[in-house]
């Protein structure tokens, strides 16, 4: 069961097809065979079409000067929608997690993303996520509530303490999502009327 898995008796190109897929997040072993052969029965144009979309994310999506967030147009077109609240940030840590409060169609400000969370375990520190370009954006006095929408786990509160913390001085307004979340659970994955709730309620850190 735990040995490391060989997609053995597959012809060389096929068996490095079923290796890659499964490197992705989510598919298994079988999950890999089952695509590889599903893309062996596709037409020439479908796998062509595919593996265009692949290459076309890495070289043309660049991240939001102002957020951070992915994005093909910078700035991005949450930060460039003139309909947005430019005093309310709400900082989460994945670009999916944007996906998940938009989902909820409560929230009408705008997004910084950290690009993960502060974990010592993990060695990622402050410097290695976006904070710098947070605290850069504050500085013009716009931002007036900044919405801690990290994750509800060890490493998202600690993230959310620590830039909470760092903007104390700043004079702006630190909320965070409020309990009510899934402990442990990740915002991408939360049911759109709980982050609404969480968000609605959040709370003064
Ligand atoms: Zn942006």
């Amino acid at each position: 069961m735990n040995e490391p898995w060989q997609p053995s008796g597959a012809a060389g190109p096929v068996a490095r097809l079923i290796e890659e897929l499964h490197r992705l997040p989510g598919i298994g072993p079988k999950s890999a065979q089952r695509l590889a052969y599903h893309l062996l029965r596709a037409t020439r144009n479908e796998a062509q079409a595919l593996a265009e979309a692949i290459v076309e994310v890495k070289e043309r999506i660049v991240l939001c000067t102002v957020c951070q967030n992915v994005t093909d147009v910078d700035p991005c077109l949450i930060c460039a929608d003139e309909g947005r609240d430019r005093s309310l940030v709400c900082v989460v840590e994945e670009p999916l997690d944007i996906l998940a409060v938009e989902r909820t169609r409560g929230y009408r400000g705008l997004y910084h993303v950290l690009h993960g969370s502060i974990s010592p375990m993990e060695g990622v520190g402050p410097e290695q996520l976006k904070v710098r370009e947070l605290l850069e954006r504050l500085r013009d006095g716009t931002v007036h509530e900044v919405i801690m929408a990290t994750n509800p786990n060890l490493e998202g509160e600690a993230t959310a303490m620590y830039i909470g913390r760092l903007l104390q001085p700043l004079g702006v307004r630190v909320t965070r999502l409020a309990r009510g979340l899934p402990m442990g659970g990740d915002l991408e994955y939360a049911d759109d009327l709980t982050l609404a709730r969480a968000l609605e309620n959040r709370q003064e850190v």
